[in-house]
């Protein structure tokens, strides 16, 4: 997400900031404007380059404007759940951009639906809507807080008036969020490396349960709802954040870093070289190899034109997706003792594919060591990742797994090890994470019925 307040580029900006955050989603891109009573949106599905031209950035004008990348989890595929979302009415209009997962959509929707609601897409986002227009027409501060009040789950919020921007953040703080500068303008975006790219200064992180008002006569922050430590997901260190951006004021590279050196000590083996998956296991294979005293090298080429694999529908186009994205570098592996660090594995493809690869390019052992502990739960809070069965670690025991995808050995880093990884250097105790996906524990309360139904 990314939402700028005052600038009259804001449209070009926005896209630029955007063009930032890619790596968060493919499924589709939004932004929109408004000036003299004008609403103005372009969105579709697809990657922000195909979504949008120079023509169309140019009718978006105005000097506000929010917009989003979509990623698809759950059931919100297809164009009416790209966002933004924009509910134009007589008096009070409304745009909202949202990234994470509302725990208690269903009950919500239910309720909403039952007092007279009519929503126009699945998506939980809309939910956010209606709970402010049931606050009255007006909308302001506090029908934002009231709405927001009822909403259970992860959540960062962009919302955007005709006379100001609202940002919200749930009280968790499961998914990141960021404020900046830009000459005279405000910015706000999802990783602070949307604002190196355009030229913005970090103001500050988002605190959980905040919601900031940006209007033209400045900034109000305000705490509606606190719990004692922020959770942020420990998902966005692992794999969803860019390297050059930071987190609770910890840079992604360099916990990634920690979280390969770390798994050196709890993993070692005897081997000649250590190689990652590209793009974001490099930090981490780097830190694997300085720790074990092994060299780095690339064993592996990355296609810089395939879309990341995970992110496809179906298994079948996933499987193909590995294939056409990922090379070995035969000169490096063959006949070398591989270790092979990965960041993360959720239903297994990736590594069986490159463990068979590396095989066939001749390496004689493949070692895969995995930057962040076994995924045994689902993920209720916006990554894909929603039931069990297709967790790869909650249906197979270790020796198993590494059986499956055909390598010689198979090590995860232990939780407490990437908990360590990421909060090393703050020693700040308002700061954590949520690791629910690895542990069970998951921070936010189990409200929905839905959610009880899964974790069953
Ligand atoms: P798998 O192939 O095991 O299903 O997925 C793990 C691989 O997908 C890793 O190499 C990781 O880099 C990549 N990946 C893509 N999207 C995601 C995501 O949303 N979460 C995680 N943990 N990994 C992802
Ligand atoms: Fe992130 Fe895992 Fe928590 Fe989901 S369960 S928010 S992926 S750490
Ligand atoms: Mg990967």
């Amino acid at each position: 997400m990314f939402g700028i307040w005052g600038h009259e580029k804001a449209a070009e900006i926005t896209y630029y900031a955007l063009h930032a955050l890619q790596h968060r989603g493919q499924d589709g891109a939004g932004i929109v404007t408004y000036e003299n009573e004008e609403w103005m949106l372009h969105k579709d599905v697809g990657l922000l380059n195909d979504v949008f031209s120079r023509g169309q950035l140019e009718r978006l004008s105005g000097r506000h404007a929010i917009g989003q990348i979509h990623y698809v989890h759950g059931a919100n595929v297809g164009y009416d759940n790209v966002q933004p979302h924009l509910f134009q009415s007589q008096k009070d209009s409304l745009a909202i951009v949202h990234s994470g997962n509302i725990t208690n959509a269903y009950e919500l929707r239910g309720e909403l639906e039952r007092s007279g609601s009519i929503f126009q897409t699945e998506s939980d986002t809309e939910l956010l809507a209606h709970l402010i227009r049931r606050q009255g027409a007006h909308i302001d501060a506090h029908a934002i807080q009231t709405a927001l009040e009822n909403i259970v789950g992860a959540y960062a919020f962009l919302l955007m008036t005709q006379d100001c921007m609202y940002v919200a953040l749930d009280p968790y703080g499961i998914r990141p969020l960021s404020i900046g500068k830009l000459h005279g303008a405000y910015v706000a975006a999802s990783e602070s490396c949307a604002f190196d790219l355009i030229g913005a200064e970090k103001m500050f992180e988002v605190q959980p349960g905040e919601l900031i008002r940006i209007a033209d006569d400045g900034i109000h922050r305000k705490t509606i709802q606190r719990v004692k430590k922020q959770q942020l997901c420990a998902m966005e260190y692992v794999y969803f954040s860019r390297p050059d951006s930071d987190l609770q004021y910890v840079n992604v590279h360099a916990a990634r870093k920690r979280m390969g050196i770390q798994l050196a000590k709890e993993a070692s083996v005897c081997a000649d070289v250590v190689t990652g998956v590209p793009d974001s296991s490099i930090s981490a294979a780097i830190g694997y190899a300085e720790a074990s005293n092994l060299p780095y090298e690339i064993g592996l080429i990355k296609n810089r034109y395939v879309g990341r694999t995970f992110i496809k529908p179906s298994q079948e186009l996933r499987e193909q997706g590995v294939k056409m994205k990922l090379s070995p570098v035969k000169g490096i592996v063959a006949g070398k003792r591989v270790v092979m660090v990965d960041d993360s594995i959720v239903r297994g493809t990736t590594s069986k594919k490159i463990v068979t690869m590396l095989k066939e390019a001749g390496a004689a052992q493949v070692h895969v060591r995995i930057a962040s502990p076994a995924v045994t739960n689902p993920c209720f809070y916006g990554i894909d990742m929603s039931t069990k069965q297709e967790l790869f670690a909650a249906n197979y025991t270790l020796e198993e797994m590494c059986d499956i995808i055909g390598a010689d050995s198979l090590a995860y880093l232990s939780p407490e090890g990437l908990e360590k990884a990421i909060v090393a250097t703050t020693n700040d105790s308002s700061k954590g994470i949520c690791n629910a996906c690895f542990t069970g524990n998951y921070p936010v309360a189990k409200e929905s019925k839905m959610l009880q139904a899964k974790t069953a």
